[in-house]
């Protein structure tokens, strides 16, 4: 079968700590401070098997994450860019929808021909954070298109347990292709699911909502806050293209930082009261969280999605006055997140297919990446045939 590989060069940087465990099994906790010099691919590889727990999915649509701009672009020294856990060479994407062709024989719920997506954090469910409820944390973490083989291929095995059907997207869309369109949209949408809903605690139907950053996470933030009955849902992105995408899904004001101080903006549009919810999905917090506490509402919170390797100044005395409140988040499983998002979009309370601006098909699949690192897309869609 045809698949997207990136293969890259294991070179620990000279100051790098590498550890036992990452020296046993090869993967690299901090990817941007061991893998130089990547190379993606589109090459023939072989077909792959499925255990008896598994499924066997034929990939319809696949789309670009932020974490594969960042396999692809490297910095002055040749090191990737992203920071994260990583064993290459392998299949990149995670963030996919298909149609079942084959399962394993311990494989009850699903059946071939179902439409699926899947998460992209494989939990282990036996470590202490999964068995206490934490899957996001897992110890034993294994991640599709990260550290095994992704979805950038014709067909990917994964364990029936991490997969979600899309029947019910069917009976609102009525069209397979705008189904697994919306199906590859569920990951994205889960994590910003995860930072407002579970980590952060939502808000009250009336509340006011920050949104920093535009890209595929902040715009399903726009969308799920509008969804969930915020008041006010205010937008702030860089890039124009990405602004009007932010209305289109639901923000009621979209600003560029580089043209209004956001703080000043937000005090204004909230009557002086501030925002109850700000989301930092820019990725840039040592610039987006000043802006945030002179913002904050009384009982107000902060949620960290965006990932920055960077120490942020915050100044404590606005929590304690202000009643405020910082959460951090990362990952998708666990705690109905990926059955939630799939009912808000069978609902047609969001319609996250509104945010995709360019389709390619697998042999064109380094374009595609190559477009999503102008940063002005909203989704980009890989579709194999
Ligand atoms: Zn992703
Ligand atoms: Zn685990």
């Amino acid at each position: 079968m045809k698949a997207l590989v990136l293969t890259a060069q294991w070179d620990p940087r000279p100051d790098y700590p590498l550890s036992d465990w990452e020296r046993e099994t090869g993967k690299a906790i901090t990817g941007s401070s061991v893998w130089r010099y990547p190379q993606l691919r589109v090459e023939e590889v072989e077909e792959p098997t499925i255990k008896p727990d598994q499924v066997l999915i034929r990939v319809k649509a696949c789309g670009v994450c932020g974490s594969d701009i960042h396999f692809y672009e490297t910095d002055e020294d040749g090191y990737i860019l992203y920071p994260g856990l990583t064993k290459f060479p392998t299949i990149t994407g995670h963030e996919f929808s298909g149609q079942i062709v084959e399962v394993g024989s311990e494989v009850t719920d699903l059946k071939v021909g179902d439409m699926v997506t899947a998460e992209e954090m494989i939990w282990c469910g036996y470590c202490i954070p999964c068995r206490n409820g934490f899957p996001n944390h897992c110890t034993n973490l294994e991640e599709i298109g990260f550290t095994i083989p992704g979805a950038f291929a014709e067909y990917i095995a994964i364990g029936a347990k991490y997969c979600w059907k899309l029947n019910a997207l069917m009976e609102r869309f009525g069209d397979e292709e705008k189904v697994y369109e919306a199906g590859a949209l569920v990951e994205p949408s889960s994590v910003a699911y995860n930072t407002i809903f579970e980590r952060a605690g939502g808000f009250r139907p009336g509340a006011y909502v920050a949104v920093y950053g535009a890209g595929p996470i902040g715009l399903a933030a726009i969308a799920e806050c509008k969804a969930a009955g915020a008041a006010k849902v205010i937008a702030f992105e860089i890039s124009e293209p990405r602004l009007e995408l932010a209305k289109k899904i639901g923000a009621d004001y979209a600003f560029n930082p580089k043209e209004v101080t956001p703080h000043e903006v937000v005090m204004e549009l909230t009557e002086g009261q501030g925002a109850d919810l700000h989301v930092e999905a820019a990725g840039a917090p040592h610039i987006t969280v000043p802006e945030m506490e002179k913002s904050l509402a009384i009982n107000g919170k902060i949620a960290q999605v965006g990932r920055a390797a960077t120490r942020v100044p915050m100044y404590l005395e606005t929590l304690q006055v202000r009643r405020g409140q910082v959460f951090g988040a990362q990952g998708h499983s666990g705690h109905a997140i990926f059955p939630s998002v799939i009912r808000l979009m069978a609902s047609g309370l969001i319609d996250m297919t509104q945010i995709i601006t360019a389709r390619y098909d697998l042999d064109n699949a380094v374009d595609a990446i190559a477009k999503s690192g102008d940063r002005t897309d909203g989704k980009i869609m890989v579709k194999p045939k």
